[in-house]
């Protein structure tokens, strides 16, 4: 069965030029992939989608349909399309076994996808079917100061706990930033204080004690870091996809059993 590959992340984290890096190297690496785009509002896509959105839904038209703005516009379009994601399901069952893996695009806007009705349907639908795993996409260079940090993991930590499911931390661009102390942070919440410890604003301390809580949520997850320019980091990246599929068939998938 193929993994199936969620990509979320804030919007312009990159998670479009993600998606093409990752089917340039699947391609490259005669990876068999498969791709879905979710995002009803992108004007143009890098790569080529093999379910598309925009084919069955025309958000603009949706806007004018129910006299919405752009945001309520983009969440109607996921509702109707979610409502037919049983044929999605079906479409890769039946191709299951020419399938590596499922690479899948989210609307730009993050909250869109996982705090929405229509984000959780398609997420169950997809993680009760196929081991699944959530690619959390991080634009590393403004991510550098700690209280940024922290409100992105803190975000990283919330989708793990609405989903689930295995969660892989994708630090992007690091053409631009090296992802370096961030691992460091991660690793050694000392770390973490230290690079606040000139700062004594409420802000500060309580993002250091925040940082004790998240000590758990950083060793269960994994970092790599990766560029969608350059194509740093798909080695690491698909290496902890891997083990992030294993620990859905040994925990989650389990897991999801007994809940139904
Ligand atoms: P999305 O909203 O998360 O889908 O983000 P996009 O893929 O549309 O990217 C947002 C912006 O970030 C674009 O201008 C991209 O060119 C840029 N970008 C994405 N990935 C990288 C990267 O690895 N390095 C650099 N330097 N820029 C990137
Ligand atoms: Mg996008």
């Amino acid at each position: 069965k193929p993994v199936i590959i969620i990509v979320v992340g804030m919007a312009g984290s990159g998670k479009t030029t993600f998606l093409h890096r990752l089917v340039c190297h699947t391609q490259a690496s005669r990876i068999r992939g498969y791709v879905l785009n979710l995002d009803p509002a992108v004007m143009t896509l890098p790569y080529g989608a093999n379910i598309d959105i925009r084919d069955t839904v025309k958000y603009k038209e949706v806007m004018k349909q129910f006299n919405l703005g752009p945001n309520g516009g983009i969440l109607t379009s996921l509702n109707l399309f979610a409502t037919k994601f049983d044929e999605v399901i079906q479409t890769i069952e039946n191709r299951a076994d020419q399938l590596d893996y499922v690479l899948v695009d989210t609307p730009g806007q993050i909250e869109i996808f996982t705090w929405s009705a229509s984000g959780a349907i398609i997420t169950e639908a997809f993680a009760s079917t196929f081991p699944t795993v959530v690619a959390y996409v991080v634009d590393t260079p403004r991510s550098s100061s700690p209280v940024t940090f922290m409100s992105n993991m803190l975000y990283a930590c919330s989708i793990l706990y609405k989903t689930r499911l295995p969660l892989v931390l994708a630090f992007n661009k690091i053409d631009v930033a090296q992802h370096q102390f961030a691992l460091e942070w991660m690793d050694d919440f000392e770390a973490f204080q230290g690079a606040m410890r000139s700062d004594d604003s409420y802000m500060s301390t309580f993002s250091q004690s925040l940082s004790l809580a998240l000590d758990e949520f950083y060793k269960n997850l994994r970092s790599v870091g990766v560029s969608a320019v350059s194509g740093a980091g798909m080695d690491a990246f698909f290496k902890a996809i891997e083990a992030s599929a294993e620990e859905y068939m040994e925990t989650y998938k389990a897991d999801l059993d007994k809940r139904r």
